[in-house]
């Protein structure tokens, strides 16, 4: 398995890294990757890897397949053993961190504030979009939410990252509200902490403190049936 070094440092934009696999030219499997695949309802990165001749293969999609991290990219030439550097679109990735962080705080806010929970979750560099089970469309609460959540930010609260054994975690069943997808069979669960407001088990990439969210603004909301609200919301 490839070392998911965005796990522990999502503010890494550089590495030195070794090609494990290759399939079909394009699939490659590096022996460590802060590319984020596809996941958790976020968007994949983006960015290069190079070779020490210094030729260039753009990194256009990240995702995980039979629990490997693949990345796609558009040419031939890379081959299993090469050293190569490799470079992160690092203002599409920040984006998406300042994004996942500040759905945290939204999902956190309806489920304090409005006892509903998230049923799914698509970020992207150009918006948020949350799905709650509210049974009736009630569009001031969508932006009362994004006022409070905003109050929140405001505070600047820090964010952590650290692990807890499944055992531990399993006794704060809070820590799943944004769960879908998350596997339990694993020993240890990541936990993404804004300290003093709201815990999830997550597994993507964070902004270390609220103040590098920026002020979430509602856009609109959709009535998809019962219990199903979908809200898109963009930051500024
Ligand atoms: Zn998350």
């Amino acid at each position: 398995m490839s070392e998911a070094l965005y796990m522990n440092d999502s503010y890494l934009k550089e590495w030195d890294a070794e090609i494990k696999s290759v399939s079909q030219d394009k699939f490659i499997i590096l022996d460590k990757t802060a590319f984020f695949p596809k996941g958790g309802g976020v968007e994949w990165d983006t960015g290069k890897i190079i070779k020490v001749d210094g030729e260039e293969f753009n990194v256009v999609y990240t995702g995980k397949f039979s629990g490997e991290i693949s990345h796609e990219v558009d040419k031939k030439g890379l081959k299993v053993g090469d050293k190569v550097h490799c470079k992160l679109d690092w203002d599409r990735r920040y984006l998406l961190m300042r994004y996942h962080t500040g759905t945290h705080v939204l999902s956190g806010v309806f489920f304090k504030e409005y006892n509903l929970k998230i049923t799914g979750n698509q970020l992207t560099t150009e918006k948020g979009r949350v799905d709650l089970n509210m049974e009736e469309m009630d569009i001031d609460s969508f932006k009362n939410a994004i006022v409070k959540s905003n109050e929140i930010i405001n505070k600047n609260l820090a964010v952590e990252i650290y692990y807890l054994s499944r055992h531990e975690a399993e006794k704060d069943s809070d820590l799943f509200k944004l769960a879908k997808g998350f596997s339990h069979d694993i020993d240890t669960i990541r936990i993404v902490d804004i300290k003093g407001f709201d815990r999830q088990a997550d597994g993507g990439c964070h902004v270390k403190n609220l103040n590098e969210v920026g002020m979430l603004k509602f856009k609109e909301a959709v009535n998809k049936g019962k219990n199903f609200k979908r809200v898109y919301f963009t930051i500024e």
